[in-house]
């Protein structure tokens, strides 16, 4: 599922579904994962119980839209979010090494009945993702603010600034508090994290893993880019092959 499509997979036109009319109901559109082939159709158009969005049957397993819920930047109070406040309110949260359970975060922002606040990482993921990449979020671009297979062309030598970035688990560095993960098999990141304790926990979880997310203040040297953790909450995995495990 998902609130955009391509008219075609080669030029990549985007066409938002909220701006579908009737002729379009029975086309064809494409999915906007870049690395997906999956047709979709317009579905719930003119329905007064879901807003109209794209569906499609044969998505690849790796495809952002797979798994992909359809958050609505309007369903959320955004006049607050900037990037440093978002490292803030997670930096200054209380760090759970003790908990295993990944999913707590998202569900606590849903279940917020009246506003929904972006106040974790995955909150932000997943509402970046439903939209175009040139789209803001409070005066934020997505392609600003996520690192991931749909701003790959962006960043193809460093990351700098305050991001959320997709990445794969590449290996670690006990002395030194480290763990290196892979961005688009092109740009190394350096985790350094700030206690021996952060690092322990994060070494286990994210061994080998894909689809890590990291938000975190980034700036590049020495061909790394390098990040200091100081909270747990700065880092996720996202809904994936390897999720399960
Ligand atoms: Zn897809």
């Amino acid at each position: 599922m998902s609130k955009y499509a391509y008219l075609s997979k080669i030029d990549k036109q985007i066409i938002l579904a909220k701006n579908c009319t009737a002729n379009d109901i029975n086309k064809v559109f494409y999915c906007p994962d870049p690395n997906c082939n999956c047709e979709v159709k317009l579905v719930s158009y003119n329905s007064n119980k879901r807003k109209a969005h794209f569906r499609g049957n044969n998505h690849s397993e790796n495809c952002i839209f797979y798994h992909s819920n359809l958050n609505d930047i309007n369903e959320f109070d955004v006049t607050n979010f900037s990037p440093s406040n978002l490292l803030d309110i997670i930096t200054k949260a209380k760090n759970r090494t003790n908990d295993n359970n990944f999913k707590t975060d998202t569900d606590k922002v849903n279940d917020q009945s009246d506003k929904k606040y972006i106040n974790t990482i995955k909150a932000l993921y997943y509402l970046a993702i439903n939209y175009p990449v040139s789209y803001e979020i409070n005066g934020y671009k997505i392609s600003d603010l996520v690192c991931y297979k749909n701003t790959a062309h962006i960043y193809t030598k460093f990351i700098r600034g305050i991001k959320l970035v997709v990445c794969d688990f590449y290996y670690y560095n006990t002395d030194s508090n480290t763990i290196y993960f892979r961005y688009n098999n092109s740009i190394i990141l350096k985790a350094v994290f700030d206690t021996s304790e952060l690092f322990k926990k994060a070494q286990k979880d994210f061994y080998e893993k894909e689809n890590v997310i990291i938000f975190a203040n980034w700036d590049s040297s020495g061909g790394y880019s390098t990040a200091n953790i100081s909270n747990y909450k700065q880092l996720n995995i996202i809904s994936g092959r390897d999720s399960s495990n």
